[in-house]
Parts: structure tokens; sequence; C-alpha cells
């Protein structure tokens, strides 16, 4: 394979998500991905067939989805581009955090290996998105985060990042948004409901009831208090 050729915009796509699905532990199927991307079983079929044959995955006797080397790489590759792009989109454009995913969406395909490059420099070689999650080799740096339904109730914390299951979810971003529930804020845990499925917290002197699914995608970290 060519060490310039890069795949469609839809197999980048997969790729991305496959890599993020690994990461996080999850087994990867066609399932999960025809969920994720919306699409029905036999499309997702078709592409992981190509994406099989042009040597980006292999797909295992269970059916389980792995990357190749060439595949890891080029995956690396469209999650730096996409984050890189947010965070031009934030700092330069100022747009706001809920609509930043689905803006770097479109351009992140087409971006040469020089503006990516560019980019990476400009944005002083950013270790996470601007919505906290990692980029490609910086996994570890997040690892010591803790759920958000998992803190205790009284405890101070400083929300770390967003996790990129919600980036492409517009309204519980603009939610999150519209209630300073941003990158950097500090939250005090106030109660911790798990037979309503919900957690309390006080964000900018304000009271938000969080649903446990959300809660348990926003990371933080103990505010520190020396
Ligand atoms: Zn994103
Ligand atoms: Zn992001």
């Amino acid at each position: 394979m060519n060490e310039q050729e890069r795949p469609s915009p839809t197999v980048e796509d997969y790729l991305g998500l496959i890599y993020t699905l690994a990461r996080d532990g999850e087994r990867v199927i066609g399932a999960r991905l025809a969920e994720a991307f919306d699409v029905s079983a036999p499309t997702v079929t078709a592409t992981l067939k190509r994406m099989s044959r042009d040597g980006w995955i292999v797909i295992g006797e269970e059916r389980d989805i792995t990357l190749t080397s060439e595949g890891q790489r080029m995956a690396e590759s469209v999650i730096r581009r996409h984050m890189l792009t947010e965070w031009m989109l934030s700092r330069v454009l100022k747009l706001p955090l809920s609509e930043l995913h689905r803006e770097a969406h479109q351009i992140e395909h087409s971006l040469s290996p020089e503006v990516e490059e560019r980019l990476q420099s400009e944005m002083e070689d950013p270790r996470f998105c601007p919505h906290g999650n990692p980029l490609p080799g910086f996994e570890e740096d997040v690892r010591a985060y803790w759920a958000l339904c998992d803190v205790a109730p009284g405890t101070v914390v400083v929300l770390r990042r967003i996790h990129e299951s919600l980036e492409d979810q517009y309204e519980a971003l603009s939610f999150l948004e519209a209630k300073g529930l941003m990158p950097g804020a500090e939250i005090r845990v106030k109660e911790v409901m798990p037979y309503n499925d919900t957690v309390c917290v006080v964000a900018g002197g304000q009271e938000v009831i969080l649903g446990l699914a959300l809660a348990s995608k926003l990371f933080v970290l103990p505010l520190e208090t020396d």
C-alpha cells in the first residue's frame, strides 16, 4: 500500500471508532458499529469486508474486529487530525464546545499531512481534545480519572473529560454547556441516587440533576486544594 494513500472518509470513521472501542476495552463487532453509525448490518458487513481486503482490519473467528498495524496507524492519524481540527475551531474561530465535533468531522478527512503538522505545533502539541479526550499516545493520562457517577457525595471535583460517545450528541452537549459543565468546571457532588438513576451536582452555584447514563460519561479528578 502506498504510504500516502488514505482510505475513504467512511473507512476513516470506522477506523477511528474501532480504535476508540478497543481502547475502552469494549468488544468490537459489526453490530456495535451499525448502532453507532446508524446504518444497516449489511452495509457494515460490506464495508468491513472491504477494509479487511485492503489490510486495515482483521476479522476473527468470533467476528471480533482488530486493527492491523497499518489500520492502527491510520486510526491514530484520523483521530489526531480530528482533535487538532477541534482545537483550531475552538481557539481560532471560537466555536462553542457543542459544535466542535460535528464541524471538525467535515474537515478532518481532507487535512494534508503538512497542515496536520502545522496545526500540531500551532495548537502547542495538545494531549487532549477540547472535550478532554486523549490524543493517541496519551491514553494513560486519563486512566486516573473517576466517572462522575462513582464520586462520593460531598466531594468537590474538577470536570476533565466528556467522553467521545457524547461528542456527537448535540442536545446532551448543549445541555452540559448551558449548565456550565465544561472541562475545567468545579463541581460539588451533592447526592448520588442509584434508586432514581440520577446524580445531583452543584456547578457555578446552580444545582443540576444528571442521569446516571450521562454522569458515567463525564470524568473528573478531585479538586487540588493546596
Ligand atoms: Zn470530536
Ligand atoms: Zn473532542
